[in-house]
């Protein structure tokens, strides 16, 4: 039996709920289309973490709000059924959030976000505040209020807890909150949109003067670690075919951070990220897409002997 100590984590971000319709073609302006099929998937950058996290095997309590509408009982139901503590899911009055999304037969896609009850969370309560205290990392991203950002990550800091920022979706970051943030996880194009520098290695370099540590993941080629006083680190993606790449990023960085809270050293963190990764892009949607802690284990084993 695995002896490894649990990773204890709190999500600070947003729920949506994905409503997808598949179309031939999307529509122009001013045109109505008729579409082959349509989902409605449980998503958002946070939930879709938080979950990452809690099947990867993590500790993960989420904070963040939902409608009072059924699509807010519905994600809260979708969350706990992962595993992930729902307590700090605040119910507020109105919308939940929603992705609108078309996605065409060459898997183009275009995307409405609303906010919704996610634009509702611009501080946190005195219990938010203990549930991070109590746990080891605060994985954050940008799809809610950046009030709310940074209420969270100058709770952790304030209390030496570890702060995880995805910069997505891409936008300016205020000074303070990359003061406040221990490990930065963009994508290139994140990355290449807070540097100006399009080559990762350069990216991440420009990243350490505001960063202590930064991981770029760089899709099928894999990802890059580089921190303060270390030499980079590359670690290849695993050859896989790829059928739905959404929410790659996501499930890469619950599980990186479920490895780095068990005390996995660097290299391998990243191996089983990748791997846990490599098997989400290979299943359709977000959330469903999400492999387990012993899926994830047998693929890492088999790719690392
Ligand atoms: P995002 O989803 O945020 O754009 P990436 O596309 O960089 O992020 O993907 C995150 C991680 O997912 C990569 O570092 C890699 O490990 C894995 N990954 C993404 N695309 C593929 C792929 N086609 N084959 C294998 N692994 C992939």
């Amino acid at each position: 039996m695995s002896t490894q100590p649990s990773a204890t984590l709190t999500v600070l971000g947003s729920t949506n709920m994905d409503l997808v319709a598949y179309v031939a073609a999307a529509p122009r302006r001013g045109e109505t289309v008729t579409g082959r099929e349509f989902r409605t998937v449980p998503g958002g950058k946070g939930a879709n973490q938080a979950v990452a996290a809690a099947r990867a095997g993590g500790a993960v309590t989420m904070i963040g709000a939902v409608g009072d509408d059924d699509f807010g009982s519905r994600l809260r139901v979708a969350l706990a059924a992962s595993g992930v503590e729902v307590s700090g899911l605040r119910t507020v009055p109105g919308a939940s959030g929603t992705a609108h999304i078309v996605v065409d037969d060459e898997g183009g896609n275009a995307i409405v976000v609303v906010p919704g009850a996610n634009g509702t969370v611009t501080s946190l309560t005195a219990e938010d505040e203990d549930r991070i205290a109590a746990s080891g990392a605060l994985l954050l991203q940008l799809e809610l209020p950046m009030a709310g950002v940074l209420a969270g990550a100058r709770a952790a800091h304030a209390r030496g807890i570890r702060t995880v920022l995805t910069p997505a979706p891409a936008q300016p970051l205020p000074d303070e909150l990359l003061a406040l943030t221990d490990l930065l996880v963009p994508n290139e194009h994140e990355a290449a949109a807070l540097t100006g520098c399009r080559d990762p290695q350069k990216a991440a370099a420009a990243l350490l003067e505001r960063v202590p540590e930064v991981v770029i993941t760089l899709g099928a080629a894999g990802s890059l670690h580089a921190a303060r006083g270390a030499e980079p680190v590359t670690v290849p993606a695993l050859r896989v075919r790829a059928v739905d790449t959404t929410a790659a990023g996501d499930t890469f960085v619950g599980a990186l951070a479920v490895a780095v809270g068990e005390g996995r050293e660097t290299r391998q963190a990243l191996a089983w990220a990748s791997a846990a990764a490599a098997l989400s892009v290979q299943r359709h949607g977000a959330g469903a897409s999400m492999p387990d802690r012993t899926e994830i284990e047998a693929l890492y084993v088999r790719n690392n002997r």
